[in-house]
């Protein structure tokens, strides 16, 4: 996931996060389509549906969602906020500056954030 993040430095990149129960084994990359891609990130509908289809047919959940911070804190920004569209799936954010990774629930625009652990 670092790699990819500093591989598309500045511009912010993301991913789904696929497996089951709640121990995340897949990452699907996506192609951002944001118009300012070094700000925010968009994925097309098209690009969002064959992925999610993707995951089920590997008989996974769609877990979280991942996207870099090439230059902002590890923290939801106010658009992430309001593009939080999936209540269940928790928001992963790494940033490159420092180098940190966050996670966190977005519900109703409130951030919640949450512990985890990395498995080898
Ligand atoms: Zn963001």
């Amino acid at each position: 996931m670092i790699f990819y993040a500093k591989n598309s430095a500045p511009e912010e990149c993301c991913a789904f996060l696929g497996g089951e129960k709640d121990t995340f084994t897949h990452y699907y990359p996506l192609k951002n389509s944001a118009q300012d891609k070094k700000k925010s990130f968009f994925v097309a509908p098209i690009e969002l549906f064959q992925n999610l289809q993707q995951i089920n047919n590997l008989g996974q959940d769609l877990l979280g969602i991942y996207h870099s911070h090439p230059n902002s804190i590890a923290y939801p920004s106010k658009t992430d906020i309001q593009l939080a569209l999936y209540p269940k799936a928790v928001y992963f954010i790494l940033s490159l500056k420092p180098e940190n990774l966050a996670l966190f629930s977005i519900l109703e625009n409130k951030v919640i954030p949450l512990e985890f652990r990395v498995l080898e």
